[in-house]
């Protein structure tokens, strides 16, 4: 093989994956100053990062994980203007159709104050949903901090934007194959499908796919695949929904909700009442996109060689539910397709040391477009402390 990457100049980071991950790592370094070079084997980001709801759902996470989007609300805020890609900080709607989901509402809403979680009753759901809604709606709750981007426009300009910087350069259609043993204490060799490539610390941040470049801490963590079917569609009546919406599914599955004690009773109602549901693992929520299209999904099936076959049944599941929910008649379909990320049962995240100074970074619950930017963050938080800690021995 012909070494063409050669002559390109040595950075003090390589990202490898241009997804949500690896432009957020990249976004944090030129903030930091840094040199970066990002690779990624396609020609632009086609992954997780643009087949999701574009939905920043931060007022569901608790923990660690709310403090992580919290920060990453500001970054996508802040990006969104320097790149010039569609933000808007509309909150989120949960959507209560028992008293069983009315139950955490109000024990959320409680627990976090009425300005963070605002209870609205049944007319008000009917509102944000311009005036539609299934008749079973008994009340919601409007998530204050959740933001929307549109994810087919977002991370595009990202990386362009990131292109743009003085001290940053991409370079597509370049698989990652791993790096080399030899690194020295200021320089790793990457070894690439175009050749090698040096630079100071590497970030692999390939999503789901860490089993196929490093199975050796795939595996232990055990690092999934999980797919989800999503639909793209038009509605038939005018509808403008500016907020993120969420229903009792959603309740079973972000950690705010689902830490709740009406959370257990609420998992036996859905198994009784909704089996369809949850015999595909849904979360039944919605976006709308700019133009008007609504985002439906999705839901969750995890194995490690997915299977390529979409199953109609899981998609008629979906759109039944989703047009029982907004009660606006039928939609049109435009696209359907299949989504995946990383998942795992041991942990949410990843920032793990693969050898000195490559890291993988991984999300590996579903919420990567919620916590990037300040996942981001702390990557680079922790190894600074690992440098000063490396320095002073
Ligand atoms: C249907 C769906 C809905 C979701 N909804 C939401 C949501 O509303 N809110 C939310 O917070 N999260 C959501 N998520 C999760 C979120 O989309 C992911 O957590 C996030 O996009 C992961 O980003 P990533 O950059 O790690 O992975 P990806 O976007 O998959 O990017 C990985 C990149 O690595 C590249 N790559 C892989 N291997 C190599 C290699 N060997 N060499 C070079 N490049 C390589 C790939 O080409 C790809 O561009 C959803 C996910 C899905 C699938």
């Amino acid at each position: 093989m012909t070494d063409s990457n050669a002559l390109l100049p040595h950075t003090d980071v390589l990202i490898v994956g241009a997804g949500i991950t690896g432009l957020a790592h990249a976004a944090e370094a030129v903030a930091r100053g840094l040199s970066v070079r990002i690779i990624d084997r396609d020609t632009r980001a086609v992954g997780a990062s643009v087949r999701n709801f574009g939905h920043c759902c931060v007022t569901a996470q608790s923990g660690e994980l709310l403090e992580l989007a919290t920060v990453a609300r500001e970054g996508w805020l802040r990006h969104s203007q320097m790149a010039g890609f569609f933000s808007v900080e509309s909150g989120g709607l949960a959507i209560a159709r028992s008293s069983q989901e009315v139950a955490v509402l109000e024990e959320l809403s409680q627990a976090r104050g009425g300005s963070e979680v605002q209870l609205i009753n049944a007319a008000q759901v009917r509102q944000e949903l311009s005036g539609h809604g299934d008749p079973a709606i008994q009340a919601g709750a409007l998530l204050r901090d959740d933001i929307r981007v549109d994810p087919r426009e977002a991370v595009g300009k990202l990386a362009a934007w990131l292109a743009r910087q003085p001290r940053v350069s991409f370079l597509w259609r370049t698989s990652y194959l791993g790096t080399d043993p030899e690194a020295t204490e200021d320089s790793v060799s990457v070894r690439t499908s175009r050749g090698t490539l040096t630079a100071s610390r590497v970030l692999v941040c390939v999503g789901h796919d860490l089993d196929y470049v490093h199975p050796e801490m795939a595996e232990p963590l055990a690092v999934d695949r999980c797919a989800l079917q999503m639909a793209l569609v038009r509605p038939a009546a005018s509808l403008s929904i500016r907020r993120a919406v969420l229903t009792g599914t959603s309740m079973l599955r972000y950690p705010a909700f689902a830490e709740t004690a009406a959370a257990v009773q609420l998992r036996k109602e859905l198994a009784a009442g909704s089996p369809e549901l949850m015999a595909i693992d849904a979360n039944l929520m919605l976006t709308q996109r700019p133009d008007g299209t609504l985002i439906i999904g999705d839901s969750h099936h995890t194995e490690t060689t997915v299977d390529p076959f979409l199953m109609e049944q899981t998609s008629d599941t979906l759109l039944a539910a989703a047009t029982k929910l907004l009660g606006a008649g039928n939609f049109q379909i435009l696209q359907r397709w299949q989504g995946i990320y990383a998942t795992s049962p041991h942990q949410d995240f990843l920032i793990e040391a693969l050898a000195p100074n490559v890291t993988a970074v991984s999300v590996t619950s579903g919420i990567g477009m919620t916590i990037s930017f300040g996942l981001a963050r702390k990557t680079f938080e922790q190894l600074e402390t690992t440098s000063a800690t490396t320095a002073t021995r």
